[in-house]
């Protein structure tokens, strides 16, 4: 299923859970075994990307976490008597995480090896928020991850290229954007295949139609929303990590379902850095007269000049202003 590890395959798993010191882990044949934790793992945590070369990481990984998150590969050991442990959990190839619970100085991981963000909204009802949709994409940057927009719903106002209208500024930033619609089956397959084979963290204000996507397009998925939160709430488990749940279909794939990204936060995000979490301004940063432009009052400043002579969006460019804002220490922007 994912890359091989040396030597025995059939030890290495994927872990879709875990409370406490129970994980339940996903075996190569997809069978799943309750496993714990040796108390002492290998720490073979580099917290790199393999290849190196695609991590436009902003956040500070000082203290990358060694514990366990839903989406680390594992090497499983059988011990005599039956029960299974986790040996070594595996370098991770990305990472969604969040400060430590308590405004400690370590960050936590809330899910391993994730290959997307998918963002979720409704073209109407609820109506989208385009500055959240900004936040959302600007977290996903700011983890070297990539994201994919979902505009679900379009039946609502009119069909795709009525709804498309409205999010063209982030198809010319660069993002791919899927236009959908559950009640008119529309945009289903791409989305699907979008998923397939993928770890997705999917994400979006609640009643956009997240579940009910997923519902349409991997039948017999059964997310059970309402059984994890329940889950949450018996209260012997203080930490539920979120769940990876595997997709149906002969593709594989999982959709991580964790505590959301607004939770993730912009944490440990310098405002200066945040031009980097904007794809569009990329070309233009290093063209600004100074090399620590804050792109809003300077002079020769090129990300000005694009929105100016319409090569950037106003809208986006407005967002990026008030993000920074934020990141700078003033009120939030919504
Ligand atoms: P979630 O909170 O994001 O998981 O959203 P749900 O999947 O629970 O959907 C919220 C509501 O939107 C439900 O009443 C769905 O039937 C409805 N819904 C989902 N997709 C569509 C769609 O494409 N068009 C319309 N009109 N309603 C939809
Ligand atoms: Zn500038």
């Amino acid at each position: 299923m994912r890359d091989d590890v040396t030597g025995d395959a059939a030890q290495t798993g994927l872990v879709l859970s875990g409370t406490g010191g129970r994980w339940r882990v996903e075996r190569p044949d997809h069978s799943v075994v309750e496993a714990t934790l040796r108390g002492r793992v290998k720490k073979s945590n580099s917290g790199k990307r393999a290849d190196g070369s695609l991590r436009r990481d902003t956040i500070s990984a000082a203290s990358e976490s060694l514990k366990l998150a839903i989406g680390d590969r594992v090497l499983l050991e059988d011990d005599p008597g039956g029960a299974v442990a986790i040996g070594e959990i595996l370098p991770r190839r990305s990472r969604l995480a969040r400060r430590a619970p308590g405004g400690g100085q370590g960050e936590r991981i809330v899910a391993a090896n994730v290959d997307q963000v998918v963002v979720v909204f409704a073209a109407a009802n609820p109506e989208p928020h385009p500055r959240m949709l900004d936040r959302f994409l600007v977290i996903a940057e700011a983890n070297g991850l990539s994201s994919r927009i979902v505009i679900n719903k379009v039946e609502l106002v009119g069909g795709v290229d009525a709804a498309r209208e409205r999010w063209r500024d982030y198809e010319r930033a660069g993002y791919a954007i899927h236009y959908t619609s559950v009640k008119a089956r529309e945009g289903l397959e791409a989305l699907h295949d979008s998923l397939a084979g993928c770890v997705s963290v999917l994400t979006g204000p609640s009643g956009v139609g997240k579940s009910s996507l997923l519902n349409a397009m991997f039948a017999g998925l059964d997310l059970r929303i309402g059984e994890i939160s329940e889950s949450v709430n018996k209260g012997r488990h203080t930490t539920v990590g979120g769940y990876l749940h595997p997709l149906t279909g002969t593709d594989g794939g999982y959709v991580a379902d964790t505590p959301g990204l607004r939770e993730v936060g912009m944490w440990a995000l310098s405002p200066t850095e945040l031009d980097q979490c904007f794809p569009e301004m990329r070309p233009f940063l290093t063209g600004c007269r100074f090399a620590d432009c804050r792109h809003s009052v300077e002079p020769a400043c090129l990300v000005r000049d694009a929105v100016q002579q319409g090569e950037m969006s106003r809208a986006r460019y407005e967002s990026f202003i008030k993000l920074r804002d934020e990141l700078e220490g003033n009120k939030p922007s919504y």
